[in-house]
Parts: structure tokens; C-alpha cells; sequence
């Protein structure tokens, strides 16, 4: 027998006695100890021990052979500590023959570890979540050999897969702390809106209960079959693809070459011979590819490492024979989460969900937009969520400052308690002043619109008592589907909305893709800046085709009705004007087909560009009416990206340059006479849309859940006094109008 074979077939003993352990009864710290006492036993070493996460940053001995028992449960180390915590950190081997030589070498008394030279130390985690160290010790001052540390690497697999069992856990009150700790991450808000709930994974792990198995050659047989279904369905779906989209194809063919690849397949191989379950070598070689994932910085190869992990599930379905379905039923008050999800995906969740945390995802992302228009809080960049949180566990969502708790405690969860049931009481107040007039104390009504985008958004025009859609985002139903919509769908669609709207008015804005918003089925260039590139107005005016398609939509699904449309996007008068064009164009060739037109039809503009604040006159009396996109406009006033969660937050709304460059553009409608309206985020936030009122906005328009609150307050406000204010802040200097607002607006007594 080659000594190859012999490590192989002792590696194989070894994972056996373990997985007989995991089989006796016992509690999990019997169970710990007699694991480290088989690993420090068929590895003939004197030392063995296990270290496990305590929190995010802390390692705790939780068994050894080897080292004194007392130090069990005592021993700690942050991450980056001594050799242990710098495994934990690096997540790959230490192997050393002189550990106290070691840069970082770290000596912990109260184990007696000094008597030990060598060192060998591997990661224990499992689809890239941290879990802990596994370590071995000699006094023998030698190399491990790379047969012991791969081996030790397959044992510290299995370890991780008992850990995530809650093997460990039993009764033992020090190993359940682990396991069942409260835990809080930080997010950045997607939309805004607490929850409280239990966890609906969107996309539950795989359950891999055969981590050991005896016969290795079955094993490659499962693994081969499986691996050949795999690559049959990747050919498949590369013949449906077709000759389309041109990522979607790239991602095919990198699947494809994965499900090629001999250095998989050995890697695989050998985890067999060694005496894993061919699942079991699937998901060690993900996790190993998920650790990689965490360091690579180029997006290009971190995508390509996502598109292995992606194959790997599949082939660990293919062998586990479980789908996406685990039995599981939907708890009566879900809170969807999940790495990221797609439009669609979420769509047909509906507003079943009371809540989403994403651990990617972005505030324009597609999910985002969704998540806001059904008004479903929503939680993004709520890093490891996915690995931590179990399906059922009990979890409350702060979406005003961007927290998650899962698991929490009592007393964290009865201070949120007190905050839900504060918003419910708001919101019984709003619904009694849902009919009444946004009239402020000195006698200016402001008329409050709702911004809207799916079908599903219509029931909120007469519950949040809104007087209109003031901003319709079209290209959300462009964006949920994987190919272009067909005139006459839209045309169906545009018509039901308006018949929802039952008569109150609905600003149509044309398709406003680009920047963030990508069309899955229309072929882009990369660019630079796609905040400053080819979107919005610009796309539909270099395709007129596509404009003037999604045109004759809207017009015919007017018929006779009056019809409003916005460009979105305007960066100059000619653009406007050519838009129009293409309008008048499609009016004409529906009245030649003879066919009804609208009997009245309003055409605006959004100023989101500061150019366009400064355009001809001309321009402000031929437009019908012009609508700011404060999100878009503000972004380029600061240039500050909208997206960037470093700069996003960087520059206040309230800033008192921001705040007089609008009075110039509300001061140039009233010259020409121009209706204008404010569509953006800030329209809906109460201070934000008290001041917007107080240097002459008469239109907002602000997502439904904003109607009450923003209502509420400008019912008790002196608009007048507040300008006062607001110019006061300008005189004296001061860069952010906020502070002295909230001085004024508390001085009345109000609770913001
Ligand atoms: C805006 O930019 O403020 C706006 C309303 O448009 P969007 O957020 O869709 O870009
Ligand atoms: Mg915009």
C-alpha cells in the first residue's frame, strides 16, 4: 500500500469514529472532549483541541486533550491573537514546527502549552461563516506534513458541519450560549418601516446529514452521476439562453466550465478518499471557494468564484435530491432573508412579507425599488445574516436606523415593542385626517400625490388619502420582466391603473433605465459613470423606437381620458422638445389610424439636472408642468453619488445652498407660471417636507406611507414663520437649515 493510500485509509477511520461519536447519546461538551481525544489519538499527537466563536471577535477554548482542563471555557482570544486568532483571521493554516517562533506567538499559561513545539492550526467554517480553530500540537519540534494538514482540514470539515448540527450543544448550558445568542447586525436602510416577525430564508441551506461515508468508491459513482446530470442541465439551459443576452450567456459558459473542471473534480476526488459523503466534499470545496470569495478584491473573479458557489448548489440538490422547497411552511409573519433577491422573486412574495434583509442589494436595486413600492421595510448589506439566521427564528427589523436583532432579548424586544405600537398609534392619527386638506396655520394647502410603480401601489391612492400619482415609475414593470414588454400589455396595464386611479391624476414618467436601473434583455455598454451615462430621456431619444412604443401605450390606454406624461431626466430645453415631437408624432398616427386620443393631455418635465434650472424661459412656458427628482437632483448639486453609502448621507437636504438653489427654481415657475411639484425621497420626510412647503412647494409627492405623517405636521405649522426661519440660517451663516428648524418646530411642542 502506498503511503498515500495508508493516510487515506486512516484519514478514513478517523472520520468514522467521529461520525460514531455524533451517532452515542451524551451532551455536547462529552461529546467535544472525546472528539478532541479521537483527533489527538488517530493523528498521533499530544495535543488537540477545539476553539469556538464566542461573539464575532472571540475565540473560546471549548476542549482539548492535551491541555490542562482547566483552562477549558477560561482560555479566550480576539481574532488576530496568537497563532489560534490569526487562523481564525487569515482562515488558512498556520504549520509550524517552532510555534513560540511564530510572529504573533502568543503564550496562554493557564493551558501549559509551552512544553509543545510544533503547531498545526485550520479553520473551522463551513460555506465561508467562521465557526472556529482546530488545532494539534507535538512536543516533537516538527513540520506537519501536507498530508497530516489536509487531513486535519477534512476532520475540521466535519467538526464544522457537527458545530452547525448543534451537536455540541446538548444540554450544557456553556455550549448552548453559543449557539443561541442574540445577535445584531447594521444595515443600510432599503426602505423605511419596522417589523417584527420570524425568519423566512429565501433560500434555505442544503441539509447535509451523511457527512461520513464508508464506501468511497460508491461515493465517486453518486458524485459522477451527479456531476453529469449537472453538466446536461447547464447545456440545457446554454441551448435555451440561445444567442441572447450576453451575460447571461457568460455566466453559462463560466457554469460550464466549472462543471468541467479536472482541479474540481480532483479536489473532489480526494475528499471522497479520505472518507467524506460526496456531499460532503461538494460543500468543503464551496466553503473553501466562499473563504476565497472574502478575499479576492477583483469584482470580475468574485463573480466568477459566486457563479461556483452557485453550481455548487445545484449539484448538492442534485445529489440531496431536496429542492428549494425543505417542507418548511411560511410563518404567519415572515421576514424574508436572503443574500439577494430578485424583482420578480419578490413580487410574487406580494406583501405577505413584513419585512426583507438583504446581505447585498442596494438602495436603487431592483429588489429596493420593489421593497418600497409594495412598502415592505427593508434591511440591505446585513453582512453573514444569511449564515446566522435559522429558519423560524424570531427576528425584529428597524428600519429607521438600519438594525436587525435576531434572536433578541426580552428586553430589547419589549423596547421595540414600545416603538411598534407608537408607529400603529401614529398612524390611527393619520387615518383620521386622511380626508382633510394638508392646510397649514397661515392658510397654504399643499397637495400631497403618491409615488407609485406596480399595480399593487393602487389601493394606497384612497387609503393614505392622497390626491394623485404624481410620480409613476414606469420602467419598474420593464425591469421585472426578462423581456421587453409588448405595446399591447402596456397599453392593458397603463389602462387598469388609470382605471384604479378612478378619474384622480396620474403622472405617467417614460421609461427611466440606466444608472442602476439595467434592463436585463437590452444590450449596454460598460460605463464609467453610469449616474452620468445613457439613461432615462437619453436611451428613449437614441431608440425612438421604444419611446414612441411605450407613447402609443400610455395614449391608447387614455382613450378619451386625460392623460399626464413626464420625461424624466431633462438635462436641456431641446430635449424636451424632441420628446414632445415624438408624442405629437404618435398622436398624429392615432388619429390617422382613427383612433381616440386624449381629450386633454398634460407634458412635463423632471428637473434633475441643475442645468436645467438655469434653461430659457422658453422652456418653463411650453412645459405643462415640471417636477423635481430631488434623489437624482441633489446627487448632482453635491455630487454626491446616491448609491454610495460612503457619500450618500454626506450633504443635508436642509443645507442652506441646496435649500435657496430650489427657491430659485420655484421663483422661475412662478414668473412663467409653471405648475411645479417635488417627487424625490426627501418629499416624503416631515421636516424635509415642511421646508420644501415653506419656500413655496405646493406639490409633493412622497411615497403613501408619508402622506399621514407629512399631513399631520403641516396642519400645525406657520409656513411663514418657518421661511423666517430657514432664511435666518442663511444669514447667520450657517451651512444646514435643520438645527434651527428643529429648535423652531420643538419650541411648538411637537414630537418629530
Ligand atoms: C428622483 O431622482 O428624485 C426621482 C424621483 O427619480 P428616481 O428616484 O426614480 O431616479
Ligand atoms: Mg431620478
Amino acid at each position: 500500500m502506498s503511503e498515500r493510500t495508508d493516510s487515506e485509509s486512516e484519514s478514513r477511520k478517523l472520520l468514522r469514529r467521529l461520525r460514531d461519536t455524533l451517532a452515542e447519546p451524551g451532551k455536547g461538551q462529552e461529546r467535544l472532549d472525546r472528539i478532541t481525544h479521537i483527533i489527538a489519538d488517530s493523528m498521533r499527537t499530544e495535543v488537540c483541541s477545539i476553539y469556538l466563536f464566542r461573539d464575532a471577535d472571540t475565540l473560546e477554548l471549548c476542549a482539548t486533550e492535551g491541555l490542562k482542563p482547566e483552562a477549558v471555557h477560561k482560555t479566550r482570544m480576539r481574532v488576530g491573537e496568537g497563532l489560534v486568532g490569526r487562523v481564525a483571521r487569515e482562515q488558512r493554516p498556520i504549520n509550524s514546527g517552532n510555534a513560540p517562533a511564530e510572529k504573533g506567538f502568543r503564550y496562554m499559561p493557564e493551558t501549559g502549552e509551552e512544553i509543545y513545539s510544533s503547531f498545526l492550526g485550520v479553520p473551522i467554517q463551513r460555506l465561508g461563516e467562521r465557526l472556529g480553530v482546530l488545532v494539534v500540537q507535538s512536543k516533537e519540534a516538527r513540520q506537519y506534513s501536507e498530508d497530516e494538514v489536509y487531513a486535519l482540514e477534512v476532520v475540521a470539515m466535519v467538526v464544522a458541519e457537527m458545530t452547525e448540527l448543534g451537536a455540541f450543544v446538548g444540554d450544557d448550558p456553556a455550549m448552548a450560549a453559543l449557539h443561541q445568542q442574540p445577535v445584531m447586525f447594521r444595515g443600510g436602510v432599503g426602505q423605511e418601516g419596522v417589523a417584527a416577525g420570524h425568519v423566512w430564508l429565501h433560500e434555505p441551506r442544503v441539509v447535509i446529514t451523511n457527512l461520513v461515508a464508508d464506501d468511497p468508491e460508491a461515493e465517486s459513482i453518486r458524485l459522477h452521476a451527479a456531476v453529469d446530470q449537472l453538466r446536461l442541465s447547464v447545456d440545457d439551459m446554454l441551448s435555451i439562453a440561445g444567442s441572447g443576452d450576453a451575460e447571461q450567456l457568460e455566466v453559462l459558459e463560466a457554469y460550464r466550465m466549472f462543471a468541467n473542471s479536472r482541479g474540481w473534480m480532483r479536489r473532489m476526488e480526494e475528499d471522497i478518499a479520505r472518507g467524506l459523503s460526496a456531499e460532503a466534499a461538494v460543500e468543503k470545496e464551496q466553503s473553501a471557494a466562499r473563504a476565497r470569495m472574502e478575499t479576492v478584491p477583483d469584482p470580475y473573479l468574485r463573480e466568477r468564484l459566486q457563479d461556483l458557489d452557485d453550481l455548487s448548489n445545484r449539484l448538492l440538490r442534485i445529489l440531496t435530491g431536496q429542492g428549494h422547497d425543505t417542507g418548511a411552511s411560511l410563518p404567519k409573519d415572515p421576514v424574508l432573508i436572503a443574500r439577494n433577491i430578485g424583482p420578480g422573486e419578490l413580487l410574487s412574495y406580494g406583501r405577505k412579507l413584513k419585512g426583507i434583509i438583504l446581505e447585498e442589494g442596494s438602495v436603487g436595486s431592483h429588489a429596493a425599488i420593489v421593497a418600497r413600492a409594495l412598502a415592505i421595510p427593508l434591511i440591505i448589506h446585513a453582512e453573514r445574516i444569511t449564515t446566522e439566521a435559522l429558519n423560524g427564528d424570531y427576528v425584529l427589523l428597524d428600519g429607521e436606523q438600519g438594525v436587525v436583532h435576531l434572536r433578541p432579548e426580552e428586553s430589547v424586544a419589549a423596547a421595540f415593542h414600545d416603538k411598534m405600537a407608537m408607529h400603529a398609534k401614529a398612524l390611527q392619527r393619520y387615518v383620521s385626517i386622511r380626508r382633510k386638506p394638508a392646510l397649514t396655520l397661515d392658510g397654504q394647502t399643499i397637495a400631497l400625490h403618491m409615488n407609485a410603480g406596480l399595480m399593487a401601489d393602487l389601493p394606497s391612492l384612497s387609503g393614505s388619502g392622497a390626491e394623485g400619482v404624481g410620480l409613476f415609475r414606469t420602467e419598474l414593470q420593464f425591469l421585472v420582466r426578462s423581456q421587453m414588454p409588448q405595446r399591447a400589455e402596456l397599453a392593458a396595464l397603463y389602462s387598469r391603473v388609470l382605471d384604479a386611479a378612478g378619474g384622480k391624476r396620474v403622472a405617467f414618467r417614460t421609461l427611466d433605465i440606466g444608472s442602476d436601473k439595467v434592463l436585463p434583455y437590452m444590450k449596454r455598454e460598460e460605463e464609467p459613470n453610469p449616474a452620468l451615462g445613457w439613461r432615462a430621456i437619453r436611451v428613449g431619444l437614441d431608440k425612438p423606437g421604444v419611446m414612441r412604443m411605450q407613447l402609443q401605450a400610455l395614449v391608447r390606454a387614455a382613450g378619451t381620458r386625460p392623460l399626464t406624461i413626464m420625461f424624466p431626466f431633462v438635462a436641456e430645453a431641446s430635449e424636451f422638445y424632441e420628446a414632445k415631437g415624438h408624442l405629437d408624432h404618435v398622436l398624429k398616427q392615432e388619429q390617422k389610424l382613427g383612433r381616440p386620443v386624449p381629450e386633454k393631455i398634460e407634458i412635463g418635465a423632471m428637473l434633475e439636472t441643475p442645468s436645467l434650472a438655469y434653461a430659457p424661459d422658453r422652456f418653463f412656458e411650453s412645459v405643462d408642468f415640471i417636477s423635481i427628482g430631488g434623489n437624482d437632483l441633489k446627487q448632482f448639486f453635491f455630487a454626491a453619488d446616491r448609491e454610495n453609502e460612503l457619500v450618500r448621507r454626506r450633504y443635508d437636504t436642509l443645507n442652506v445652498s441646496f435649500l435657496q438653489f430650489l427657491e430659485q427654481i420655484v421663483e422661475r415657475c412662478n414668473a412663467t407660471g409653471t405648475a411645479l411639484s417635488f417627487c424625490g425621497e426627501d418629499a416624503g420626510r416631515p421636516v424635509e417636507a415642511l421646508c420644501l412647503a415653506a419656500i413655496g412647494f405646493r406639490i409633493l409627492s412622497m411615497r403613501p406611507a408619508s402622506i399621514g405623517p407629512v399631513k399631520h405636521l403641516l396642519r400645525k405649522v406657520h409656513l411663514g414663520e418657518l421661511k423666517a426661519v430657514i432664511d435666518d440660517a442663511g444669514r447667520l451663516g450657517q451651512a444646514s437649515a435643520r438645527g434651527a428648524v428643529i429648535e423652531h418646530l420643538s419650541k411648538g411642542g411637537w414630537a418629530l
